[in-house]
């Protein structure tokens, strides 16, 4: 069973030095754009619990930014 965006079991968090079970799978561009070094070198990467969320926190800044400079309203 696949679901987007949700990890298989086993799935381990591609953040340098974490080893936690992964929880998301976040396209790697953005996960490098919140800061986050990872050592996965496909589109996606695996993040544990705890990075996802300073991900959250990081991209949210982003998001606001990218919402400013896409508004045209
Ligand atoms: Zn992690």
């Amino acid at each position: 069973m696949y679901f987007m965006g949700v990890i298989s079991k086993g799935a381990k968090c591609n953040v340098d030095g974490c080893d936690k079970d992964g929880a998301r799978s976040i396209n790697t561009t953005k996960v490098e754009n919140a800061n986050l070094r990872v050592t996965s070198v496909g589109k996606k990467s695996v993040l544990c619990k705890e990075h996802y969320k300073e991900y959250k926190k990081e991209s949210k800044e982003d998001r606001d930014l990218e919402r400013a400079r896409f508004d045209k309203f």
